[in-house]
Parts: structure tokens; C-alpha cells; sequence
């Protein structure tokens, strides 16, 4: 992603020019990355031989994975999601209250607190709810028989994963109770669903072997359903390993999220490109400080990183406030760890071209060090400067850090590399007039436009 290739009209620029004014780093999604994203799951899921479609949901659970939940959500259904999953019901509420109705798409929201949740309200947004405990059971049912509305449910069986849902013990109770309020109409039993533990590994055969055990039991679970004249209509397994590696359990809906935000869910499985997807979210942010150090300078706390030469550093006014893992910190053999260890990755452009550079020393509460190994005049880095942190990695680009490679440095997942992403940091919509109508790009504030 290279902005500068961008061409901004005077509206975009002055969003773009205020949210550097406001905060020395930006998150640039790029909204035509997640809509073709999703277009992308949607071919994928679409098979000829099968008389039922499979529908695609796009997971905007914690804030769209720190993109954002209601350009994300626009962005999805632009590209032909018509489902949206969220696991809180603030977010789920957050979309039906933006004027998201139920003509535009289903909701399904998968956990709550059954002793305070706002359940009434969930129900009468025609907001769909998970049940995988008897308890969750009963409240649904309470709130469903306060306002006089039926509540459409998606029942969770724990086939394996040990999270969520009834066990194989405690299904055949659970499904008694159930087929009796969706006798009386309290609850119409709209789907079947479980999560998978391993099917982001296709290359193992012991996991795939695990993957194949809960789609043995999800199929007994159905046909337990059926019997007891609770059919599921809509039957779900794949988050996105299995949406993109496994077609045989598309069943009639996916629940992709990595993917949505153009990521492979583990990087064991490739890259991006491989599956056809293109990360949506750029990070960047401006230089603080550039100076020169002579060589056995010790760069931030506890000496980690020693300089080996006469060098130049700069700050990255950016640190584990914002989000950036203070596990993606850098030493050096000079340190006094005394082991090398890369730290997060940023690509300056300078007069030799885009270089990366990497964390050295430890990541502080709101900024880094980044060792530039030369000298910053002939390099032509300066103060102000923007810098990458990571991006699509594509294009004119390759080469460019992703989120993986963050990943990486932090021994983490791309996932908690966005998801911890603090809201001080600005986050602005890249194409999100090329990828909404005008009435969907109303509901969005409009200064974060570009
Ligand atoms: C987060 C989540 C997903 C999406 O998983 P990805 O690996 O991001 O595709 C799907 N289903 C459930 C229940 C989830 O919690």
C-alpha cells in the first residue's frame, strides 16, 4: 500500500491532514481490500453439485478485529455477506442501531452474560442468539416470553473444542427442553453450530483427524436434532482454515474472520496471496526524534540493544499503549540479554530505497527505538518522516512487513496484532466511497473518509 500512489481529493486530504494532526500514527483500512475479501469467501463457497447456497458471515466480533464494526460490516455486505457474527451483543446492537436491519442481513451473537445481557433488546432487533448451556436456555426463554416475541436460536455443540456448547451428556436434556419451546413458540431453533480446534493445521494429519471427529459428532448431534423435530436449517463449522481448506463442511453458512480482514488464519498455512486475499489494514506512523549515537550506546530500558557502530536511531512515537506488543522488542548479542532477538519490523523509505529496520531494545509504554545502521542525512530520514509498520505486503510494495511478520516478532497471531490496536489511534477508511452507496457511506463518520 503506498499512499502516496493514492489520489486524494481536497475532503480526503483534509481527513487524512487531521488525523495527523491529531495523533502521530494511523490505521488505514482499506475498505475495496475487505469487500473483495469477502467476494473472494463468496466464490469460494458457492458449489454447483449442491441444491443449497452457502451463505458467508462476516465476524466482526472485538470492534471488526480492530478495523472498526461499522465500515467493516458495510464493507462485508458490499461484498455479499449476509450474515454478521459478533460475539458481545454491544456490537451486535451497534449494527442494528446504525439502521442495519434484518432485510439486509442476519446477526448471530454467541456470548453473553445470561444474568444481565440485554436479551429483550437482542430479540426484538431481530438479533439471532446462541444457546450452548441450559442456563443460556432459560434466559432466552424469559426474555423471549416478556416481550412476546419468538427468539430465533442457533443451538452450540462442543464436538471437540472444549469452549463453548452442550457436551454430547448434556445434549439430550438440552434438546427435550428445546423442542418444547419451539413447540409452544417461544423459540424457533433456527441453527446448528460448534468451532473447530484445529483446522488451521490441513498439514497434520493427527488434527486432521480431530477436525474429522467433530464433523462426525456435529452429524450425530444433527440427526439428534432432527429426530427430536428441531431440525437445524442453517448448519455451521468453518471459520476460515476450514472455509478456505475443507469445502465439504461449508454446510449453508461459513463464519470466516482472518479472512475477511485479509489474513490466513496461521502463516504455517502461506501467505495471503496464496488464498487469494489482501490484507486490509496499513499502520503507519511519524518519526519522533532522529539523532546520531556513537557505537556502545544503550537504546531504552535494560540495555537490551547496544549499538554496534556510530549509527542513527529514531523514535516510533508508538509503544505497548497503542497496542504494540512489548514482546516485539529487539536485542542484541551486545545487550545485556546477550541474545539476538529481532524485533517488529518498519520500512523507511529512504534515499536508497524502502528499507526495513527493526525494534531495537525494549518497546516503551508509548514509543520505540529503531537503530537505522548508517547515517540518517545520507539516508535522508528525517524527523516527521512516515514510516510503516505493516501493510499489505503487496504491489510495488513486496517486501513490505504484514502483520505476520509482527506476529512473528511478538510470538503471537496476526489476530492479537490488530485486536489490540487502542482507539487512540485513528483509524481512516481508504476507497469507502468507491465501496458504498451513498446512504451506507452516511454512517460513517465522515472525517475518517480518505
Ligand atoms: C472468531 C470466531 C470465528 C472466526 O474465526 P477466524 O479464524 O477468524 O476465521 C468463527 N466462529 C467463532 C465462534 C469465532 O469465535
Amino acid at each position: 500500500m503506498d499512499l502516496s500512489q493514492w489520489n486524494f481529493d481536497e475532503l480526503s486530504r483534509n481527513n487524512y491532514e487531521q488525523a495527523c494532526n491529531t495523533y502521530p500514527a494511523q490505521a488505514i483500512v482499506n475498505m475495496i481490500a475487505l469487500r473483495n475479501n469477502i467476494r473472494h469467501l463468496v466464490d469460494v463457497t458457492q458449489h454447483a453439485d449442491r441444491s443449497a447456497q452457502t451463505a458467508v458471515m462476516g465476524v466482526v466480533k472485538a470492534d471488526a478485529y480492530g478495523h472498526g464494526v461499522i465500515p467493516t460490516a458495510l464493507a462485508a455486505l458490499a461484498g455479499g455477506a449476509s450474515w454478521l457474527g459478533s460475539a458481545q451483543p454491544r456490537e451486535a446492537l451497534m449494527v442494528r442501531n446504525a439502521g442495519i436491519g434484518v432485510d439486509r442481513c442476519r446477526i448471530l451473537c454467541w456470548l453473553y452474560n445470561v444474568k444481565h445481557a440485554p436479551l429483550e433488546e437482542l430479540i426484538s432487533h431481530d438479533i439471532d442468539v446462541a444457546v450452548g448451556s441450559l442456563p443460556m436456555i432459560d434466559a432466552v426463554m424469559k426474555a423471549a416470553k416478556n416481550i412476546n416475541k419468538t427468539a430465533r436460536v442457533h443451538v452450540k455443540v462442543d464436538t471437540g473444542f472444549g469452549r463453548n456448547g452442550f457436551t454430547q451428556e448434556e445434549f439430550p436434556v438440552a434438546i427435550q427442553r428445546l423442542a418444547a419451546l419451539a413447540k409452544s413458540g417461544t423459540i424457533e431453533v433456527v441453527g446448528q453450530w460448534s468451532h473447530l480446534a484445529v483446522a488451521d493445521a490441513p498439514a497434520n494429519a493427527s488434527f486432521v483427524q480431530c477436525t474429522d471427529n467433530q464433523i462426525a459428532v456435529f452429524n450425530r448431534c444433527t440427526a439428534m436434532m432432527q429426530e427430536a423435530g428441531i431440525a437445524p436449517q442453517v448448519r455451521h463449522l468453518a471459520n476460515t482454515a476450514a472455509t478456505l481448506t475443507r469445502d465439504s463442511i461449508h454446510f449453508e453458512l461459513v463464519r470466516p474472520g482472518i479472512a475477511l480482514y485479509g489474513y490466513e488464519p496461521d502463516s504455517a498455512m502461506g501467505s495471503p496471496s496464496k488464498y487469494h486475499l489482501q490484507p486490509a489494514m496499513t499502520l503507519q506512523a511519524q518519526l519522533g526524534t532522529v539523532k546520531h549515537v556513537p557505537a556502545g550506546y544503550g537504546i531504552s530500558y535494560g540495555r537490551t540493544y547496544i549499538t554496534e557502530q556510530d549509527t542513527s536511531v529514531a523514535i516510533v512515537p508508538i509503544g505497548y499503549a497503542d497496542g504494540i506488543h512489548r514482546s516485539a522488542s529487539g536485542y542484541n548479542k551486545l545487550g545485556s540479554a546477550h541474545v539476538e532477538k529481532i524485533g517488529g519490523p518498519v520500512l523507511v523509505k529512504t534515499t536508497q530505497g524502502n528499507k526495513v529496520f527493526h525494534v531495537s531494545g525494549r518497546v516503551c509504554m508509548d514509543q520505540f527505538v529503531i537503530d537505522l545502521h548508517g547515517d540518517a542525512h545520507e539516508l535522508g530520514v528525517h524527523e516527521g518522516d512516515t514510516v510503516t509498520l505493516f501493510s499489505d505486503g503487496a504491489g510495488a510494495n513486496v517486501g513490505e512487513p504484514t502483520a505476520d511478520d509482527w506476529a512473528k516478532a511478538a510470538d503471537t497471531i496476526s489476530y492479537e496484532i490488530f485486536t489490540c490496536l487502542r482507539n487512540r489511534i485513528p483509524r481512516l477508511y481508504l476507497g469507502a466511497r468507491d465501496v458504498l452507496s451513498e446512504s451506507d457511506l452516511r454512517l460513517l463518520d465522515a472525517s475518517t473518509i480518505l
